[in-house]
């Protein structure tokens, strides 16, 4: 097995080098703006930019990245940095609350402790309720000397627009398919490297995600659910199946229903088999062509779509339940 290669948090991904250049370039030359908007898809290394920016503008000799040496570079390594904050949900799915945001103030208020700038990482920008938005509207409104936010989101359609409007929007596009294998091939196991190509077929072009693929519960999470799926086009009971349609993480498999029917579509009106995300998929995407259209899966992608947002906003359906409606809308869509 070879060695995988660390990245060093202080460097942004090889895909980002232009965006990198052009936020430092505006540092040098005095006009970075006191607050950041990161949007893009899921996997392209949102934050890992905004840590880096982060070490960047708190390191004591910054080259074109942050040096890696200094006092400062040790404490962001330590992850102990008294001037940079990290705001997110205390668990998955749920809202940044507004006792948060008053830290956040507070801390944003502040004199930097190293003296130079402070930095706030909050993630992701599309979950705060409104009055965690509005207090955080007066601190973008406002900021101290050498403050700068960094939000990221990758919904960026559920951002208040007031918050969108007060930042400077960079929107990173999924990195060139030739950067991300070769990215990838560094970072996965030699095992995991020969399928490189399946996996970031699968996780749509973005990396990050493709590497998380590799991960072997995951990968036998997909294999079940492929199986449960393959079940369900032959004739299965929805309320029998559902439960192998909520093992492990529902999140993924949600992921996975949704692509599979985004895959479905593209595949019924190309009919290119080479253009397959899933090309094992192929012989149930024959069955379904038999019984539905692109109307139908485009109904239940937002099905599948209103359940992972329902997840995602931390609401706490019975899943059993919600899975096996879903199950019965599936059949009522794609195999009747
Ligand atoms: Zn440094």
């Amino acid at each position: 097995m070879t060695e995988l290669v660390k990245d060093s948090p202080l460097i942004p991904f090889v895909w980002q080098q232009d965006y990198w250049n052009q936020l430092t370039e505006q540092h040098r030359s005095g006009r970075l703006p006191h607050a950041l908007l990161l949007a893009g898809a899921q996997g392209i290394g949102k934050y890992h930019l905004a840590r880096a920016m982060a070490a960047y503008l708190l390191c004591r000799q910054p080259g074109k990245t942050a040096c890696g040496n200094c006092a400062s570079c040790s404490l962001f390594y330590a992850g102990t940095h008294p001037d940079l904050m990290e705001v997110m949900p205390e668990s998955e799915g749920k809202q940044i609350k507004i006792e948060q945001i008053r830290k956040l103030q507070t801390f944003a208020n502040k004199t930097a402790q190293q003296g130079g700038f402070r930095v706030v990482i909050l993630q992701p920008a599309d979950a705060m309720n409104i009055n965690a938005a509005n207090a955080l509207l007066k601190n973008l409104e406002e900021p101290g000397d050498n403050v700068l936010f960094i939000l990221l989101s990758h919904r960026l359609n559920a951002v208040m627009a007031t918050i969108k409007s007060r930042c400077q929007q960079f929107s990173l596009p999924v990195p060139d398919k030739e950067l991300a294998l070769d990215w990838l091939g560094r970072h996965l196991s030699s095992h995991g490297a020969l399928h490189a190509e399946k996996l970031l077929r699968m996780a749509q072009g973005n990396p990050l995600l493709a590497q998380e693929l590799a991960d072997e519960a995951l990968h036998k999470q997909r294999d079940k659910l492929f199986f449960a799926m393959e079940n369900l086009t032959r004739g299965g009971d929805p309320v029998e199946l559902a439960p192998g349609f909520i093992e492990g993480n529902l999140q993924w498999t949600l992921r996975w229903m949704q692509q599979w029917l985004n895959d479905w579509c593209r595949w019924m009106v190309t009919q290119d088999e080479s253009d397959l995300s899933f090309p094992d998929m192929l012989p149930l995407y024959r069955q379904w062509q038999h019984s539905s259209d692109l109307e139908k899966a485009r109904l239940l992608f937002q099905e599948v779509g209103y359940l992972r947002t329902q997840l995602l906003s931390g609401a706490n359906p019975n899943i059993q339940l919600a899975m096996e409606a879903l199950l019965i809308r599936w059949v009522d869509k794609m195999l009747l």
